[in-house]
């Protein structure tokens, strides 16, 4: 996966993250949710084409430990 720049759907000043591990792999998470507060600035795309964030928001699932999360309907993947 690769984000040339930052989507439209995380140009904005709250994130909605869900796990999708739960999406795929219903046995490996019982689901996760939530949501934080952002300045735009805290999303960026570094000069290989990844997505990052600022460190408060999260970037692993607390329930399964996995790093595939949507953000606003936007699937990153972090494990790349
Ligand atoms: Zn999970």
């Amino acid at each position: 996966m690769s984000f040339e720049r930052v989507p439209e759907e995380l140009r904005t000043d709250h994130l909605a993250i869900r796990c999708m591990i739960h999406e795929y792999e219903p046995d490996l998470c019982d689901g996760w949710l939530t949501s934080v507060e952002i300045d735009p600035s805290d999303v960026k795309v570094d000069g290989y084409d990844r997505i990052y964030f600022a460190d408060h928001i999260p970037t692993e699932c607390p329930e399964c430990g996995d790093r595939v999360l949507e953000y606003n309907g936007v699937e990153v993947n972090f494990h790349a």
